[in-house]
């Protein structure tokens, strides 16, 4: 009988490319026509309702119900003629995925039918979402919890259904979602930031925050995912040997997209595009199998929203090709794991980009300012920043020598560095930077010209000449957990950095040698977190933490950090997060960290007594039969002649006494544990115990698939599952 294997890989086969659509006309004839934009608005609604929402949009103010009774009644006529018959409320749970309870329009009054949305339904909702984790934030006793409509992210049609993006709130008005502090932490930065913007110029009004974040993501055949039960239950492989092929050659990186690929990629970047989604980049990452695609920067909600979107359009889209997309930081053993770069910087109403260094950067006081106010948050705050994209995913990725290390450090390149020291040092500062000089190549070729900033590929966060690129996000992650603390640190910084200027100014100081005086005591606060070298290496660790720089060593550790003063006073002072929002951040993350991988240690135990020790125990039986017939023909003899089989019997059966054994001792780690009322305990003891064992399991389960016969090993291989 075929094995489970078998029958996934011949499935497989059968998977080609021809069954899928592409529009042929331009992608700018159907840009965003599911999207409910502000040109469908205005054609939709009356001049009052689109004056209220576009200053809800510009300016955060509060929409009146009878606004929203207008724009909900406008946004009905809009869905319905596009096809649409329920709506529902998109929102951003702890869970860090999305949730959508869908309602329909329809509604019957004496005995007529007619569809019905009236404003009350757009602006609030009540979802009984009693499950979602709240750290306790919720009893289910009084477990209220509201979604309301977030007008500064547009609504769209996915599957004929009207999605409101909102945010997910309890009955008391504690966040339960990840939106929430997110916008907030864009409120807090936007007040901070035009302060320090006035300094320069008072006609700035407000300033936003942009992001561009690029997505990495395998891509597996559908019928071989199947067929792995730790991949369908957890995104991961707990075992699996190596393939003897993977990223050695870098043959990958930036191939040839393979064309059942490309199909994927034409049809999922179609839907994408009519839901106002600007991809502009794909291409095959360093994995076999893993590829990357990256949106045009938008303001912060907007790109988060459409990233959450982005992924969910990209799983259904893919089950059309036979495909499953897996975003888990760390799906395959070995070789890279995937990331979500977030590029972040802050602009004016008035178009500034505050991170722009211009051609002089040293004469260019706005932009030290907010760079200085960047780096001395980041210091201040290294290890909340850190512990914001700790997930347990990502701790299987982090500071493995592919993805940026554990520890937060601040690449700026030669450039900037000099003129940094040259103000620490109060130097004069060197009045013009020699600019690169152009590279010639051979005379049919149009001189290069490089940036004035080289890259850092080791940095976690880098400077990229117009922005910053911090790298240690998970592919998986809701951005919207690591932008609101980055937000917010950069918003306390500013703070901070006017309240200096201030201070010198009433003493006296002319501003712009208050100015000056307070980036250099910024950056000189904070030069221990900039460095230039490579970030991967033995001796950066060493000396990251002569400087100061925390580590994160165990990830439960480090969510403790949320509830740690210098956290709360800032949270709490910049209104993103109260005591117990933080604190409740820290029990969902626990206890997220142990549902993860007591599921993974559940699935590692099956795996093996129902799958590996089984195909095991068969070949070994195989193999003793041979020896048998052996000695019944050879006499003593078989000794010898079967010393092979002997000597693979022997291992066979180590191997498999040791899993056993080891399983064991993983359920007992896990019922220990369990007992542990404490969730920060409980997932240390998860962080050391049941991980520790869930690695010894794995070196005899993948010992076992290097000995055990092809024929009869259950589950699809590395290099089936990474190779097209
Ligand atoms: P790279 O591989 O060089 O990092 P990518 O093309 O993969 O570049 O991604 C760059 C991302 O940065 C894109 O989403 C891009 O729109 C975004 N980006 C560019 N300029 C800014 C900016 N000023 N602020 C935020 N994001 C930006
Ligand atoms: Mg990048």
């Amino acid at each position: 009988m075929a094995t489970f294997r078998q029958r996934a890989l011949n499935e497989a086969s059968t998977h080609t490319t021809d069954r899928y659509f592409v529009e042929d006309k331009p992608v700018s004839s159907y840009f965003a026509q599911n999207v409910f934009d502000m040109d469908k608005m205005r054609r939709y609604m009356s001049p009052i309702a689109f004056e209220a929402i576009g200053h809800a949009i510009k300016y955060g103010k509060k929409i009146e119900r009878t606004a929203a009774n207008e724009i909900a009644t406008s946004m009905k006529n809009w869905a319905i003629e596009m096809g649409a018959t329920h709506y529902t409320h998109l929102f951003q749970p702890l869970t860090g995925t999305t949730a959508e309870k869908h309602e329909a329009f329809i509604s019957v009054k004496d005995g007529k039918p007619f569809e019905k949305f009236s404003g009350s339904a757009l602006v609030q909702q009540e979802p009984d979402a009693s499950s979602f984790p709240n750290g306790g934030l919720r009893n289910t006793f009084e477990a209220r919890g509201y979604s309301a409509w977030d007008p500064t992210s547009p609504v769209f049609i996915l599957d004929g259904t009207l999605c409101i993006p909102s945010v997910f709130v309890s009955y008391t008005g504690e966040a339960l979602d990840m939106k929430v502090p997110n916008l907030r932490s864009m409120q807090a930065l936007n007040q901070a930031a035009t302060a320090v913007a006035n300094l320069f110029d008072k006609t700035v009004k407000s300033v936003s925050v942009n992001i561009g974040l690029e997505q990495e993501y395998f891509l597996v055949d559908e019928s071989l995912y199947n067929a792995r039960p730790d991949l369908k239950l957890c995104q991961r492989t707990v075992i699996g040997h190596t393939s003897a092929k993977d990223q050695q050659l870098s043959d990958h990186y930036f191939g040839a997209i393979p064309s059942r690929v490309e199909a994927f990629m034409k049809d999922f970047e179609t839907e994408a595009y009519k839901l106002g989604i600007e991809l502009e980049t794909r291409h095959n990452e360093v994995a076999p199998n893993q590829f990357e695609t990256v949106p045009v920067f938008s303001s912060a909600t907007k790109a988060i929203d459409q990233n959450m979107l982005l992924m969910i359009v990209m799983q259904k889209v893919a089950e059309k090709h036979h495909l499953k997309v897996i975003f888990h930081e760390k799906p395959f053993d070995g070789i890279n794991g995937s990331g979500k770069h977030c590029n972040w910087s802050m602009q004016t109403n008035t178009n500034v980009n505050l991170l722009s260094p211009g051609k002089t950067p040293n004469k260019n006081l706005q932009f030290l300012s907010f760079y200085a106010a960047v780096v001395k948050g980041v210091y201040d705050h290294n290890l909340l920043l850190m512990a914001s994209v700790c997930t347990l995913n990502n701790s299987y990725r982090l500071g493995g020598g592919e993805a940026p290390p554990s520890v937060i450090s601040i690449f700026s390149g030669s450039t900037l560095m000099k003129i940094f020291d040259s103000i620490i040092n109060m130097e004069d500062l060197q009045d013009e930077e020699a600019r690169a000089e152009s590279i010639k190549i051979v005379n049919s070729i149009p001189e290069i010209f490089p940036d004035n900033t080289d890259r850092n590929r080791t940095s976690p966060f880098a400077f990229t000449g117009n922005r910053f690129e911090w790298r240690a996000l998970g592919a998986s992650m809701n951005a919207a957990a690591t932008t609101f603390i980055l937000n917010s640190i950069v918003a306390e910084s500013l703070n901070k950095f006017k309240a200096e200027v201030d201070a010198l100014e009433e003493k006296g100081e002319p501003r712009q040698k208050a100015i000056l005086a307070t980036i250099r005591k910024f950056l000189s606060e904070s030069r221990n977190v900039m460095f230039e070298g490579n970030g991967y290496s033995k001796e950066w660790h060493e000396e990251a933490r002569r400087r100061g720089l925390e580590a994160i060593e165990n990830v439960p550790d480090a969510y403790s950090v949320y509830i740690r003063k210098d956290s709360v006073d800032m949270f709490t002072s910049l209104g993103v997060l109260s005591y117990e929002e933080a604190l409740a951040r820290t029990e969902v993350l626990n206890e997220t960290y142990v549902k993860k991988l007591q599921i993974e240690a559940r699935v590692i135990g099956d795996i093996c007594l129902n799958h590996v020790i089984p195909a095991a125990v068969s070949y070994r039986n195989e193999l003793l039969k041979g020896i048998q017939s052996s000695k019944d023909v050879y006499g003593d003899e078989y000794k010898q002649l079967c010393k092979y089989d002997l000597d693979t019997c022997t291992k066979v059966c180590k191997f498999i006494n040791a899993l056993s054994a080891d399983v064991e001792t993983l359920v007992e780690a896990r019922k220990k544990a369990n007992k542990v009322q404490d969730m920060a305990q409980r997932a240390k003891l998860y962080s050391t115990e049941v991980k520790d064992m869930m690695d010894k399991i794995r070196y005899s389960a993948d010992h076992l698939e290097m000995l055990i016969d092809d024929e009869v090993w259950p589950l699809p291989k590395y290099r089936e599952l990474l190779f097209f």
